[in-house]
């Protein structure tokens, strides 16, 4: 087992990426705190992977709020007694032109992802520089290297967290404390389905449109990147043994984006 016990913080870890990356985690042997704003999906998706031989939890946690981020991350400590791995994972996406886009929404994608990261960072630092360090790992995306229409707030934020792993990769040397972000292409989850529609009607063509000439358009093979692909990279990532591997993007998006 590449994590065994390890523990492990994941945030939006109720669904989705994260849901499939907490699964991946515990089979591999890691103790997984699964955080999310819905608490009860939290809950029910700690219990999942109980049910299947793995140790878990689950946290009700808004990441833009500080107190209860904190608060998660002690619960962790107190319960187990250490962090060595945590996932910024938890996001929103937000469609609309510039010229169209509310502050207030702009604001929304900024605090999730870059408030929410910060957050989580800062937390788990703590933990992890009173320890014997610990790898930082944030959900980026091809979104964190180049743009799309519709999406500033989401490529400036995805933007934002490459450069706070980087900072972190910087920083966190001296405690032991890797740091990499991962960027996949587009992967089916209620993110992406719930944009498809949003899109369609924003660009004026159909859903099917959307998928093969906006999502898939640019990847080698017109195939989306499945929870599967993410989470082994995510487990590679968090079981590589040096700091050779670190600061670095990870893309994981069938050739969508290549560095
Ligand atoms: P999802 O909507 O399926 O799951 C996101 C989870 O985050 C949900 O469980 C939600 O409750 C939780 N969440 C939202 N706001 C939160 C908050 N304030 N505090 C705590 N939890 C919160 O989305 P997903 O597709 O699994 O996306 C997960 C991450 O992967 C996001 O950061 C997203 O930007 C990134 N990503 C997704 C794709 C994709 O194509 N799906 C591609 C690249 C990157």
């Amino acid at each position: 087992m590449r994590l065994d016990k390890r523990i492990a913080l994941i945030t939006g870890g109720a669904r989705g990426i994260g849901r499939g990356i907490a699964e991946h985690y515990a089979r591999e042997g890691a103790w997984v705190a699964v955080a999310d704003l819905d608490g009860d999906a939290a809950t029910d998706t700690a219990r999942a992977i109980e049910a299947a031989g793995g140790t878990a939890m689950g946290l009700a946690m808004d990441v833009t709020d500080e107190q209860a981020v904190d608060r998660g991350v002690a619960e962790i400590v107190n319960q187990w007694g250490g962090l060595h791995i945590a996932l910024a994972n938890a996001g929103i996406q937000h469609i609309d032109p510039l010229d169209k886009l509310a502050f207030a929404d702009w604001q929304k994608v900024m605090r999730v992802h870059l408030d929410g990261a910060f957050l989580v960072t800062r937390a788990a630092l703590q933990q992890m520089y009173a320890g014997d360090g610990g790898v930082m790992l944030y959900m980026g995306s091809v979104h964190s290297l180049e743009a799309s229409p519709l999406k500033a707030p989401y490529v400036a934020a995805k933007h934002g967290m490459l450069g706070l792993c980087r900072a972190v990769a910087k920083e966190g040397a001296s405690h032991g404390v890797r740091s990499n972000i991962i960027c996949p292409g587009f992967v089916r989850t209620p993110l992406v389905d719930k944009q498809i529609p949003e899109q369609a009607k924003e660009l004026g063509i159909s859903e099917q449109e959307v998928i093969s000439n906006v999502m898939l358009k640019n990847t080698v093979d017109g195939e989306f990147t499945t929870v599967e692909d993410v989470s082994e990279l995510a487990v590679h990532l968090a079981a590589f043994p040096s700091a050779a591997l670190t600061g670095q993007s990870v893309v994981v998006s069938h050739g969508w984006h290549m560095q």
